[in-house]
Parts: structure tokens; C-alpha cells; sequence
């Protein structure tokens, strides 16, 4: 059976861009044809430094917000990338396959290390590696993730081609980026050329899944955008960045094609729209806020459904390392 991995990162809350691009999607994925592991990617999060107990605390709200999108631990496999050792192991190996000028073209290290690389950490650098450890454990076929991971993406085929090639096996899965919907890159609401992300240092450049109905209005109505009222075709919005942001959001949040939205709000004034928006996105998002909050109350629980994904996810990833270590020459290796 076709297999889905994704991953999301515990290096804050979560906002509607992870939402809109990856957990919405993901559950519309389980229950497909698909077998679908979904993971929250600790050791990623700490390629840039997270405090621990904060990292605890988002790694377990996220797990929540997993559940309360609506995927089922039953259902899908859910657990916590540092507990699942597969994962960093195999990485070591991928390490060696892939090449320093792979990395360096990787936008997001540039984006992420800033001015000052040389600053940045090695795990910064090497997080593609990681990343194609955590799909390639899996033999995954399909990852479901927003455009910005497009590029890490590309250099997971690099490394299971390079791979394949450089030991004459055809062992790992070429994978294939699903990246489909009206969001699969949500704007800050503060600047129509940078994503919204969770580590945007501007609480009003996102919406958080945990913002209540008034925080949401909030940054809604002091979302930028130019002073035209909205083109009555989605044509109009090409050079319109903040506006066609707005009218993606909408149409991912109620489920239409930018072309049936733009039937419907063409010609509004944005002292129309935004409001509408934003009872759409509370509409949306309170339920899933809401049940965050409850799962929440009782860590214990989460706890157990993590422990419990992390054993059903290595069942799957010990034999794959293991014959990876066989292909490689590793002694020992069963
Ligand atoms: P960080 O700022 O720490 O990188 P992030 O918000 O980018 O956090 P990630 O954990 O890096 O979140 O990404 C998780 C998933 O969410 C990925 O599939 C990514 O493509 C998707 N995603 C992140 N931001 C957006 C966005 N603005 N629009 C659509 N998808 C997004
Ligand atoms: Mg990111």
C-alpha cells in the first residue's frame, strides 16, 4: 500500500499556514488508500534552540492539535520523532550521501541562518538529511507538506537516487510531494512576501490555532492589504499579494476554488470581506481550539498515544535500518 509520512515541528504553536498546508490535508489523507504516519519533529525544532520545557509543552499541544484536526492515533501512526532512534540513524548515513553543495543551495538555510551562517547551527545545515531519514525509514511514497518544502523535498529523491546508484540496489522510494489546495503557501498577514510561520518573531503575523474569536478579528482586520476592493476575477489578484492571500484563505477555509470565491466577493471593499473572513476562520477554527484545550488538561493520555505510535512507528523503521546497514556493510546489522 502506498504510504504517507509528514511531520510537523514543535517550535511553537500552530498557525493556519500549517493547517491550511499540512494538517487539514493530512487528514484528508487517512483513511484513503493510504497508511498514513504523521510525526512531530522534535529534532528538528532544536536546530535552532528551543527552551525545554516549552519544547515539551508544544510537542504534546501539537500532538492535541493532531487529534483535534481530526486524525484518529488508531488510525494513523502518531508519534514523536526523538523516540523513534531510526530516525537520527539513518540520518548519519544520509549524511554521507548527500553533498555540501546540496545544502547550501537549500533556501531555508539561507532564509533560517540569516545574515550570519557561520552562526547558524550544523543541525541547521544538515536538516534535509534528517528530513529524508524521517520520510525514507518509512519507505514512504507520498508527503503531503506546504510549497516551502518543495525544495527539501527534491533533495529527498537526490538522496534515495544516490543512494540506490552508489550501492547498485533499488531500496528506497522515490517520493512523491503532494502539494495540492488554494493554501499551500499562506502570507504573513504582515508582509505578502514572507510566509506565515510559527517562528515569525510578530504574534500579528499569524493566526494561531489557539487564538480565541477576538484575537482572530483582531489580526484580520490590521491584516495588510492595498486599498482597492477586490477584483471580480482571480486574475486581479496576481500582482496583489495581500489580497490574493486573504482570498486563498478563504477559499481553503471553505472549501471552493479561488473562482467560485471571487463570484461571490468580487467587487467588495475590504471593510466587507475581512470580517467575513474572519467568522469563516472562527467558524473553523474555534472547534478544533477548543478540543486542543480539553486533550490538553490531561497530558498523561497524550503521553500514552505518543509511546504507542513511537512503538508502532519503529516496527515499521527497525527492519528498513536495519537492511540499510546490511546494503552498507554495517557488521552486525540483522
Ligand atoms: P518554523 O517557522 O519553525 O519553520 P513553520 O510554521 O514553517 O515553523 P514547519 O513545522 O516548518 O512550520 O512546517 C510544517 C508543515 O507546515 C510543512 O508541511 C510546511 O510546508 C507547512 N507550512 C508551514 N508554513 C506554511 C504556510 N505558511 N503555508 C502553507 N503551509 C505551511
Ligand atoms: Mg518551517
Amino acid at each position: 500500500t502506498p504510504r504517507v509520512f509528514s511531520g510537523i515541528q514543535p517550535s511553537g504553536g500552530l498557525t493556519l499556514g500549517n493547517y491550511l498546508g499540512a494538517m487539514k490535508r493530512f487528514v484528508e489523507m487517512q483513511g484513503s488508500e493510504f497508511e498514513t504516519i504523521y510525526c512531530m519533529v522534535d529534532l528538528h525544532a532544536i536546530t535552532v534552540w528551543q527552551d525545554p520545557d516549552k519544547l515539551r509543552h508544544a510537542t504534546r499541544e501539537l500532538c492535541a492539535g493532531f487529534i483535534a484536526s481530526g486524525l484518529d492515533p488508531k488510525q494513523s501512526v502518531l508519534f514523536n520523532q526523538s523516540q523513534v532512534p531510526e530516525h537520527t540513524q539513518l540520518a548519519w548515513i544520509f549524511n554521507c550521501v548527500a553533498r555540501m553543495g546540496w545544502m547550501q543551495r537549500m533556501t531555508q538555510f539561507k532564509d533560517k541562518a540569516g545574515k550570519n551562517a557561520q552562526n547558524a547551527s550544523l543541525g541547521l545545515f544538515a536538516y534535509p538529511a534528517l528530513m529524508a531519514a524521517d520520510i525514507l525509514a518509512y519507505h514512504a511514497t507520498h508527503v503531503p507538506v506546504g510549497e516551502d518544502q518543495k525544495q527539501h523535498l527534491e533533495l529527498t529523491r537526490d538522496i534515495a537516487i544516490k543512494f540506490n546508484n552508489d550501492f547498485g540496489v533499488e531500496f528506497f522510494p522515490i517520493t512523491e510531494p503532494v502539494i495540492e489546495g488554494a493554501a499551500t503557501r499562506v502570507m504573513s498577514l504582515r508582509d505578502g512576501s514572507k510566509k506565515m510561520s510559527k517562528s515569525d518573531p510578530s504574534d500579528m503575523s499569524r493566526i494561531n490555532l489557539t487564538d480565541d474569536a477576538d484575537a482572530i478579528a483582531k489580526k484580520i482586520r490590521k491584516a495588510k492589504t492595498d486599498p482597492e476592493p477586490l477584483p471580480s476575477e482571480a486574475k486581479g489578484l496576481e500582482e496583489r499579494p495581500e489580497a490574493r492571500n486573504l482570498v486563498n484563505i478563504y477559499a481553503a477555509l471553505s472549501e471552493q476554488s479561488v473562482d467560485d470565491v471571487m463570484r461571490d466577493v468580487g467587487g467588495q471593499q475590504f471593510g466587507t470581506f475581512k470580517p467575513m473572513l474572519a467568522d469563516l476562520a472562527v467558524d473553523k477554527l474555534a472547534p478544533i481550539s477548543t478540543e486542543m484545550a480539553r486533550l490538553m488538561q490531561d497530558t498523561t493520555e497524550i503521553d500514552k498515544i505518543l509511546d504507542d505510535g513511537a512503538e508502532r512507528a519503529r516496527a515499521i523503521a527497525t527492519p528498513i535500518l536495519q537492511k540499510t546497514y546490511e546494503i552498507v556493510g554495517m557488521v552486525g546489522a540483522k
